[in-house]
């Protein structure tokens, strides 16, 4: 079997969500809106958003991912919210080459939110296109690969309950390699 190396287990995703819940309960008043990145963020934004402690809205984005050489980022879906005035903070699963923060920030900063910040779950620098500034990071990583809890690869392990780096070559050979050991434990 298979075995991924584990990063983030329940136990530690858990004190991480409720570490950065405790620090954007601290920072923002009343009234945040959350906007998370389909469909990678979803279980963080869930876990992230119950243990805030202000009120909160949740709004989502669905993007086209980048394919080198095009250099573009689109909206597939956009946010219905209107950002004016408002506390604004963009969930992400993870940074990677910052392409898609970016992207984010640049169109919702002109939108005139009264502020505009980016939280991460993972944040691995080691990729870094263009450079973002991560307001809030749940944790930093090095250049590996990541599934689990949102994170797939061709679509798997998003429910994964932990946050693991994964081989892409035996992902390659069998994208169901860590399927056994991420759910029969
Ligand atoms: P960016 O390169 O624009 O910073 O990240 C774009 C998206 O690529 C992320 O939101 C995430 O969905 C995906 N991505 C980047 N690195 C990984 C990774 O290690 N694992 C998985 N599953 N997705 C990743």
């Amino acid at each position: 079997m298979e075995h991924p190396d584990v990063l983030l287990d329940e136990v530690e995703l858990r004190a991480v969500v409720d570490r950065l819940a405790a620090e954007l309960s601290a920072e923002y008043d009343d009234g945040v809106v959350m906007v998370a990145v389909l469909r990678g963020s979803v279980p963080f934004l869930a876990d992230l958003v119950r243990a805030m402690t202000i009120r909160a809205t949740v709004d989502f984005v669905s993007l086209s991912p980048y394919t080198p050489g095009t250099g573009r980022v689109r909206f597939v879906m956009d946010a219905s919210t209107n950002l004016e005035g408002r506390q604004v903070v963009i969930v992400e699963d993870i940074v990677d080459t910052g392409l898609t923060s970016a992207f984010l920030l640049g169109e919702f900063a002109r939108r005139s939110p009264a502020t505009l910040s980016l939280c991460t779950l993972i944040d691995r620098p080691a990729r870094r296109v263009v450079p973002v500034e991560i307001g809030h990071t749940g944790l930093q990583i090095e250049d590996r690969f990541v599934i689990g809890y949102g994170l797939d690869f061709e679509g798997r392990y998003r429910n994964a309950k932990c946050v693991a780096a994964a081989d892409l070559d035996v992902l390659s050979a069998d994208p169901d390699a860590y399927v056994e050991a991420l759910y029969c434990a």
